[in-house]
């Protein structure tokens, strides 16, 4: 294959848009950490960074990619640092002297300032820190970061491309405050910031600067998209500055493309694992500029089908005026190198590509563009993916035979009524029953047994001594407080979905595959590869054995599917609903296995119900309706006296709430602290009917709430919800709490509850 004619000049072939920044075995997050705790100085975190960014420009140089972002790195967070480039810092930070300071205080407050909020990015399991701009706001540039290093980069020979977030995406998902108008009114006070940057920019030496606009992948308005228009022409218009490309992720571009193709922008990357390659024929404007074509999957860990992304890359050529190949978005959301996992069997080693391995994809496929022999390395892809298609570990027949038996009936539960009339009877509860969301939290003594277990030093068997004395402390202090509705603590588990992935075949972990959450907290998500089947009961012996310390009803804890796979790399090989419902059949059979041991109540945590909502409103429905299946599917296999309960959280539930009511959960606590009730108007809106616990206090901050403030909560959300059906706990499970802060929150609960049913 040939590009054809090149009509961009100072084109490139092949690059990624991002790259993990957490370093290859967490160094950052630790020096980061060591900052915080004072153990290290700002040079010595500095030069940290410095290595490491050296070290993996030097990579991704070896690599063969002959464009590399640079600026993408972070002390914590792209869109934090977009907020300090374009010096929108709320003045509460101003205090803070030291610049540094001052950023970590806006990402994670300090004993006086709230910080930023947080919130997903996109659809991805990233946060990032939502900028807030007032009508006060004004906004100046400070591009020192990216320009040091850019010219860091260029001092290094490395071909650097800076990326900055820009500024219709920036507008898009900071939150409007002390009565700001629509933000994207504001565009002309940043257009000219940005102006300067590409100025200095040029001047340092960029020849490409790439521009990220991920918003522009949602269902944008008329204005926006009349900005998207008004923005580039703007910035192409410039004559002193690079080469402009302007990168979508997550999604197609849809009126966005001719929008932007029609700017003079040099180039735009497209994502071509989420989108198709279809619309870009239809826009002639492509004629003249690079594409980037995001045909390596940037978010999941599969080693690309090059075949297929050739095929791709092959219908882009002639409609545009030069190509080159790229990750469908950054790398950040991949682990760094396959070569960290010694110990993964080889045969599923040879299925995937962490960020490492999906560079080297990048570079083979724009080497067989240019029409280099690159046989060997396709011929290689071709026999790993063969083998993977005819695994057998990837089929369960038996799974297969029962999902096929279970029709939509078969997830549905009685009557809403009758079950509140059977579970009423077995359950015997005073009215505004109280109880607590799972999670007590992680002492000394957990994370001591649990590294202990994993080094050897202790046997599975004194791991189980100790993780049940944990249980029995729990048991008796909600005892001592006089909680109604008991749970064992959740010592034993490391990880909500890990938990339950070990545990399930189908599934298999990475050694060091971290991906970066937020700030320095990174996860290890499992990784799914084929039919999910429940070796055994999971949970039911640690249930069963808090459940024997007390008379009190104990709740069987479970995760729900869509959550479990939330926090998954899912296969690509068959469509997540039909995971879902595989993940829905062994959750179903576990709550079967605690019904049967005696457990009353089981709770089925969906905190990730809102996550998984696609960023375009056509497909929400269809999401909305295999999820609320799936769950109905993993408790609808209980008797009615069996209570039911989930749990909700991280998110505004707008969007959800009918989905909420459709789980038909008896019980959903919800967080709701920080929203004051609102969402139990939204629940009464969609006619929701059944028991509800609106989180009574905030467990994200240490402060301990008072009897008042409680009784306070309780009394307004008795104004929306009869008594009958209002549960009193916190927002979210307890973990992360201390021990003494949860003894005197629990204390002040139980006697706000006891002192509003006196009321009654
Ligand atoms: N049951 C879990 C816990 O209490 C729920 C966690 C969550 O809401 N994310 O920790
Ligand atoms: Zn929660």
């Amino acid at each position: 294959m040939s590009t054809g004619v090149t009509t961009v000049s100072n084109s490139f072939t092949a690059s990624v848009l991002g790259v993990p920044r957490i370093g290859p075995r967490r160094e950052l997050k630790r020096a980061i950490e060591a900052y915080w705790a004072g153990r290290i100085d700002q040079a010595e975190l500095a030069s940290v960074a410095a290595a490491l960014r050296t070290q993996q420009f030097a990579d991704l140089r070896t690599a063969g990619l002959d464009s590399i972002p640079v600026g993408t790195f972070s002390y914590y967070d792209q869109v934090l640092d977009t907020a300090v480039l374009l010096g929108a810092l709320p003045p509460r930070f101003d205090d803070v002297a030291d610049p540094l300071d001052r950023y970590f205080a806006a990402a994670r407050g300090n004993d006086a300032i709230a910080p930023l909020e947080m919130t997903k990015w996109f659809d991805t399991n990233y946060h990032y820190l939502v900028p807030e701009i007032a009508p006060s706001t004004t906004f100046s540039l400070h591009p020192e970061k990216v320009l040091a290093e850019l010219k860091e980069a260029l001092a290094l020979g490395i071909p650097a491309r800076p990326v900055v977030i820009g500024p219709i995406t920036f507008l898009l998902l900071a939150k409007a405050v002390d009565g700001a108008g629509p933000l994207l009114d504001r565009l002309d006070e940043l257009v000219p910031l940005y102006t300067g940057l590409l100025r200095l920019l040029h001047r340092a030496g960029a020849e490409w600067v790439q521009i990220d606009e991920p918003a522009l992948v949602t269902d944008l308005s008329d204005e926006a998209l009349h900005a998207v228009s008004r923005v580039y022409d703007e910035l192409s218009g410039l004559t002193d500055r690079p080469a402009i490309l302007v990168a979508s992720y997550f999604g197609e571009l849809g009126q966005a493309l001719p929008a932007l193709a029609s700017t003079g922008i040099e180039g735009l990357t497209i994502d071509l694992v989420a989108g198709s390659s279809i619309n870009v024929a239809t826009v002639p404007a492509l004629a003249g500029k690079l594409v980037v074509a995001g045909v390596v999957d940037g978010r999941n860990v599969w080693r690309t089908d090059l075949d297929a992304a050739l095929t791709t890359l092959g219908t882009l050529l002639g409609s545009v005026g030069a190509l080159a190949v790229s990750t469908s978005c950054s790398l950040l959301h991949v682990p760094y190198s396959l070569d960290n996992e010694p110990d993964l069997e080889p045969r599923l080693a040879s299925w995937l590509a962490f960020a490492a391995e999906k560079i080297n994809e990048v570079t083979v496929l724009a080497r067989a563009l240019r029409s280099e022999p690159v046989a060997g390395a396709l011929l290689e892809a071709r026999v790993a993916l063969a083998g993977r298609r005819a695994d057998p570990r990837l089929h369960s027949a038996a799974v297969r035979a029962r999902l096929a038996t279970l029709g939509p009936d078969s997830s549905r539960r009685a009557a809403a009524g009758s079950r509140r009339a059977r579970q009423a009877d077995r359950l015997d509860l005073p009215a505004l029953p109280t109880t607590t969301i799972g999670s007590y939290p992680q002492t000394a003594q957990i994370r001591v047994a649990r590294a202990a277990l994993r080094k050897g030093e202790i046997d599975e068997a004194e791991y189980e001594r100790r993780m049940r004395s944990e249980i029995a402390d729990v048991i008796a202090l909600q005892e001592k407080l006089g909680l109604d509705v008991l749970v064992h603590g959740e010592p034993e588990r490391n990880d909500m979905v890990q938990y339950f992935a070990e545990q399930f075949d189908g599934y298999f972990a990475s050694a060091n595959g971290w991906v970066q959450s937020y700030g320095t907290r990174c996860v290890r998500p499992p990784i799914l590869y084929g039919d999910v089947v429940r070796r055994a009961p999971m949970t039911v012996d640690w249930i069963t054995y808090a459940q024997s310390l007390t008379t009190k009803p104990v709740k069987g804890m479970l995760t729900g599917p869509v959550t479990i796979l939330a926090w998954s790399f899912v296969r690509d090989d068959q469509p997540l609903a039909d995971s879902a419902r595989q993940v829905a059949l062994a959750i179903r059979d576990e709550t079967v296995d605690l019904q049967a041991a005696g457990i009353r109540i089981i709770q089925v945590d969906e905190p990730a119900l809102r996550e998984l909502l696609p960023l375009r409103d056509a497909d929400k429905p269809a999401y909305l309706a295999w999820a609320v299946e799936a769950f109905q599917l993993s408790t609808s296999g209980v008797s009615d006296s069996t209570q039911i309960h989930t749990h909700l959280c991280y998110s505004e539930f707008g969007e959800v709430i009918g989905a909420i009511a459709g789980l038909d959960a008896d019980v959903t606590s919800i967080e709701a602290a920080r929203s004051h009730m609102e969402v139990l108007d939204d629940l009464n809106a969609v006619g929701f009917d059944l028991g509800v616990g609106p989180g009574v206090y905030d467990i994200h901050s240490p402060r301990v709430p008072s009897v008042d403030e409680i009784v306070t909560s309780l009394r307004a959300a008795l104004q929306a919800v009869p008594v009958e059906r209002l549960w009193v706990n916190p927002d979210c499970g307890l973990k992360t709490r201390g021990t003494a802060e949860v003894e005197a929150s629990l204390r002040n609960l139980v006697a706000a509850a006891a002192k509003v049913r006196a009321e009654l």
